[in-house]
């Protein structure tokens, strides 16, 4: 089933605006209207609010989260980025790993169980993408989540 990734992230946005007023989502300018996937709707859907769910949870103040959307060759990049507390070089080998969080009390006191990424990573996975993650410890953090056009 073939999915438009722009219709899917703007409605997803959408709620995301009416759920937190003090968070600030952006999507950046387009080059095309439509970028249809193979990949469910729902599951994308899914991967999105886990993804955005902790751009929220580990932004302390600055609650800004950029989206972009780049077609690169074959595949389509679509990129989340937030500007919260970000994650240490020696936690990023193992946040995909079932059960870790990161044991700070910064995100300890946050609810969660470390489950959300990685079944984040076996969805895109499943549809032939990849779920990539680069971090700058106090600064901000970007995923990436490439999917085959
Ligand atoms: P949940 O299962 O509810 O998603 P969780 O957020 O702890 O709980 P994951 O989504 O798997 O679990 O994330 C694993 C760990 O990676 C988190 O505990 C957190 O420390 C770190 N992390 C994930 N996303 C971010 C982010 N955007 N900024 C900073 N740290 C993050």
């Amino acid at each position: 089933k073939q999915t438009n990734i722009v219709e899917a992230l703007k409605e997803v946005i959408t709620n995301y605006r009416l759920l937190y007023n003090d968070v600030a989502i952006t999507l950046d300018d387009l080059e095309q209207k439509e970028y249809k996937v193979l990949i469910s709707k729902e599951h994308f859907i899914q991967i999105l609010i886990i993804i955005l769910d902790n751009a929220i949870k580990y932004s302390a103040e600055n609650k800004k989260i950029q989206l972009s959307v780049l077609k690169i060759d074959s595949y389509l990049k679509i990129k989340i980025r937030d500007n919260g507390i970000g994650i240490q070089e020696e936690d990023l080998p193992h946040i995909f790993d079932r059960f870790y969080r990161v044991d700070k009390a910064r995100s300890r006191e946050k609810g969660g169980n470390g489950l959300g990424l990685s079944i984040a990573k076996e969805l895109v996975e499943k549809y032939d993408g990849n779920l990539t993650i680069h971090s700058v410890y106090g600064k901000g953090t970007t995923v990436e989540i490439d999917l085959p056009l």
